[in-house]
């Protein structure tokens, strides 16, 4: 019943010229493979300054394509010199947000409270967080990796209520399989999203365990993707690196 869903993360690449030309031969190459949009949705996720142009783009063209930003601010407006608020977003047209990635949990001061007050901005704007989470290899290696992720989960998520949990989605991803070309076995993926699964359910009880997507992140191709797509509480995938090649997104698309 879960929609799966192919979310590219692009990072910090693709000017708005760049991020134009991937979308209009992304939507090309779907639409001559007869792409089923209802059967696997794609979410493309520009830096802020190409979401603009994709907006454009996709409503211009009747694109089925969702996009979202990587990133929002706590706070509505105001004197925050460089921030971008979550009504800006929605108003561009953005369904989702990413919240909580390690590259941002790393590089700027976002912990666990920041991350609570993304996820209440990005539902309070009318769209849904894409929240991540994962161990790093120190945790896996002390065989705590289940308890870490969904620590994690239950930490941001426990004070929502039932109908703002139902609008989440999760993405697991791994630190050590960031970018590393080291992907999770299928099982190790299908572990923590059943951990995490689990743990929705006896927080918020089984319609939300039941509809909440579990994606699964880290390095993440056309070569292995389908293996891990056939786990029960995998959704689909968040990507990076495979997602800035257009062929090799469209591939991944069709084998989710
Ligand atoms: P890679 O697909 O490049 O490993 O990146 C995963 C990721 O961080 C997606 O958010």
């Amino acid at each position: 019943t879960r929609v799966p869903l192919v979310a590219g993360n692009w990072k910090m690449n693709f000017d708005h010229l760049e991020a134009t030309y991937f979308v209009q031969k992304f939507a090309w190459l779907l639409r001559d493979a007869k792409f089923d949009y209802r059967r696997c949705e794609v979410s493309l996720f520009p830096a802020f300054t190409a979401l603009r142009s994709v907006q454009v783009l996709v409503e211009a063209d009747h694109l089925h394509i969702t996009y979202g930003a990587q990133s929002v601010s706590v706070t509505t407006q105001g004197a925050f010199t460089g921030d971008v608020s979550a009504d800006m977003l929605a108003r561009l047209g953005c369904r989702y947000v990413i919240v909580g990635h390690s590259e941002r949990r790393k590089y700027h001061p976002e912990d666990d409270a920041n991350i609570v007050d993304q996820v209440r901005a990005v539902l309070a704007a009318g769209m849904q967080p894409i929240l991540c989470l994962g161990e790093s290899f120190e945790e896996r290696r002390q065989g705590i990796e289940l308890e870490f992720a969904v620590g994690q989960a239950h930490d941001v998520t426990r004070d929502l209520s039932d109908e703002e949990a139902a609008r989440l989605i999760v993405a697991y991803e791994p630190v050590w399989a960031i970018g590393t070309g080291m992907v999770a076995t299928p099982q190790t993926a299908q572990d923590a999203a059943k951990a995490i699964r689990d743990d929705l359910r006896d927080t918020f009880g089984p319609h939300v365990a039941e509809v909440v997507r579990i994606l699964y992140g880290g390095s993440v191709t056309s070569k292995n993707c389908t293996q891990i797509i056939a786990e029960p509480d995998v959704d689909g995938f968040l990507i990076g690196g495979a997602s800035l090649d257009v062929e090799e997104l469209a591939r991944i698309a069709r084998l989710t």
